[in-house]
């Protein structure tokens, strides 16, 4: 397949959209930007749209699709209840980097939901996103728009590297700005649930609806302890690997000065870093040194997190350590996704 690859540039927005709105209609696929991460997407209520998205990402079926909307209202149809709770954080948060689990309507495929009967739902605040929803004359499903296993797609580049060739459209609007994929609660049970950490957090979301729950599976002693076989998650893709770069990573955990300690004996030049950018210049005997974000500055973490994983694929690098991130001030979400891809694997030093 041909894929189109469609540059937004100030002018172009509402032309990109129609173009884009008009290949889901026809069950076409449309990798398209996001405020979190570039989405995947297809007509959520179209099983054969639906399935396309799983081979072009080789996704495992059993792995359900967040369904993208324009706005509030659009959720009515696919969903069987609104849960005053979940009103309330529509209000608070949409458009925005959350994605509500509900009861599904009749409406949407189980082909979509994975097989089950809950629909993820999020309305996403990028411009070019709302717009697109809006055009659209369908809901989209849209999970990331990566291969699956790999790190999610923060620009079109990375997109084009997994999906080139397996989608009809790429739309081009540069970097992610938060960079890690939405928060996703669960609000079809008596208690709220945290399936996923995201840039919004679960205080956040406490502000708004009460205590909150985090699913087990989540949370940082579970994937470390490697208990995804045992503590099934709630969402089905928080069980899988994900994010790995492809030589092995391993998670280093201590203080700053046993940190480099132990890095700096470790490093060979076979060896790769992953650190702040306050600490670049730390570590001499590594091959190489990436960073994602800066001490304290959670967003320049998640925003760039995804980004440099990526980047040791293109590196001779045979190994790499990443300092604990949470040492510096990164969030559940930063760290939800640093562990994964390594498969949680931590030393403690
Ligand atoms: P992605 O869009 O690639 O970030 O993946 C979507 C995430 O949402 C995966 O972890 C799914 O398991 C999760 N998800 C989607 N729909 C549901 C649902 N109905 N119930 C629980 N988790 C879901
Ligand atoms: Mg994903």
């Amino acid at each position: 397949m041909k894929t189109r690859i469609l540059t937004l540039t100030p002018e172009n927005g509402e032309e990109a959209a129609r173009i884009a709105a008009d290949v889901l209609a026809k069950g076409g696929l449309v990798a398209f930007p996001t405020e979190t991460v570039y989405g995947l997407g297809g007509n959520a209520l179209d099983e054969t749209a639906a399935e396309r998205i799983y081979q072009a990402k080789g996704r495992p079926s059993d792995n359900p699709l967040i369904v993208h909307v324009g706005s509030i209202p659009a959720v009515r149809p696919l969903v069987k209840r609104i849960p005053r709770k979940a009103s309330k954080l529509m209000k608070a948060f949409w458009p925005g980097p959350l994605t509500i689990i509900f009861e599904k309507s009749g409406l949407v495929p189980e082909r979509t939901t994975g097989g089950l009967k809950t629909v993820a739902v999020r309305m996403p605040s990028h411009p070019f996103a709302n717009l697109m929803l809006k055009t659209s004359p369908v809901p989209v499903a849209a999970p990331s728009a990566n291969k699956s296993g790999r790190p999610s797609t923060t620009n079109a580049k990375h997109v084009i590297e997994d999906l080139n060739g397996r989608v009809d459209l790429i739309i081009d609007d540069g970097n992610a700005p938060i960079g890690v994929e939405s928060t996703i609660i669960d609000l079809t049970g008596p208690v709220p649930v945290l399936l996923r950490p995201g840039h919004i957090t679960k205080e956040e979301l406490e502000a708004v609806i009460g205590p909150v729950e985090t699913d087990r599976a989540v949370e940082r002693e579970s994937i470390i302890s490697k208990q995804t076989e045992t503590v099934r998650p709630k969402a089905p893709g928080m069980k899988y690997r994900h994010y790995a770069p492809k030589a092995p990573l391993t998670v280093v955990s201590g203080t700053e000065e046993n940190m480099k300690a132990y890095l700096s004996s470790q490093s060979d030049k076979k060896t790769g870093i992953l650190t702040v950018e306050e600490r670049r210049d730390c570590f001499p005997e590594a091959f190489a040194v990436l960073t994602a974000g800066k001490k304290n500055d959670v967003l320049s973490m998640e925003r760039e997190l995804f980004d440099a994983l990526r980047e040791f694929d293109a590196l001779p690098v045979e190994r790499i350590y990443a300092e604990d991130l949470s040492k510096y001030g990164a969030g559940e979400a930063v760290m939800n996704r640093l562990l994964k891809a390594a498969g949680g694997t931590l030393i403690n030093v």
